[in-house]
């Protein structure tokens, strides 16, 4: 069957990830979390102690970014890919509160933005893909068959992100998670390199108001739209 790319943007816990692991377990594709491989630089970068914002800290980052080796290994009993940074395999500590506070700044910078778009034009030159991210449909992939935004009112998207914190263990209060998701879209649609934006030839997709089922239902449609008629 006719193989496609599949571009997941939108704003922060909006549920791209969980609707595009889905998508990509229905259609037998692979799936690729961007997000991750921002969160594990800022990671390296929290660890390395160049977060301090000063032009040093961007400095010694960039420098040691050739050190850095990303991969994303399947596990088969969750049935989805986890992030490793440098062999190590850091899941569970890209997902804190503290990473999401540092991602976006970390986010903004050029020469990272630069060698992980590459990476990711990489892994989906042979199609059957599919990605979430910020800048998927605009710069990663402009010429994905199937672009989708996703959207939701910021409340509910910081009260899902705050429900999976909790659940985690993880001890935060909703109105600090509320503050890091409104911070992270501001930076991310206010970036100067490849800002947060909906690509031209990209589906709005609201879900402030839509179950998992529905999501899921709406954009394996879409999909399968596109492969079908691409496949005649
Ligand atoms: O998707 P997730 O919320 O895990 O992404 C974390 C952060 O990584 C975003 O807030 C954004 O700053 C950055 N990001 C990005 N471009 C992408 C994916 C994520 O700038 N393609």
């Amino acid at each position: 069957m006719t193989k496609i790319t599949i571009a997941i943007d939108g704003y922060s816990s909006t549920g791209k990830s969980t609707i595009a692991k889905q998508l990509a377990k229905a259609l037998e594709y692979v799936y690729v979390d961007t997000g991750a491989m921002y969160r594990a630089v800022t990671l390296f970068a929290m660890r390395n102690k160049f977060i301090g914002g000063l032009k040093e800290d961007i400095e010694g980052l960039v420098g040691a970014l050739s050190t850095i080796v990303l991969k994303f290994i399947y596990n088969e009993e969750l049935g989805f890919s986890e992030m490793y940074l440098n062999g190590e395999n850091v899941e569970k500590a890209i997902r804190t509160l503290e990473v999401s506070k540092n991602v976006s700044r970390i986010a903004e910078i050029q020469a990272v933005r630069e060698i992980l778009v590459q990476q990711q034009k990489e892994m989906g030159k042979d199609k059957g893909i599919v990605m979430d991210g910020r800048d998927i449909g605009t710069v990663v992939f402009p010429d994905a068959e199937l672009k989708i935004f996703m959207t939701a009112s910021a409340d509910k998207r910081a009260y899902r992100r705050y429900k999976e914190l909790l659940d985690k263990g993880e001890k935060v209060s909703y109105e600090e998670v509320l503050k890091n998701v409104e911070s992270r879209d501001y930076i991310d649609s206010h970036r100067e390199f490849s800002p947060l934006r909906q690509a031209e030839n990209a589906i709005p997709f609201d879900n402030s108001d839509m179950g998992l089922e529905e999501q899921f239902e709406r954009m394996h449609n879409f999909a399968l739209r596109i492969i079908n008629k691409k496949g005649r």
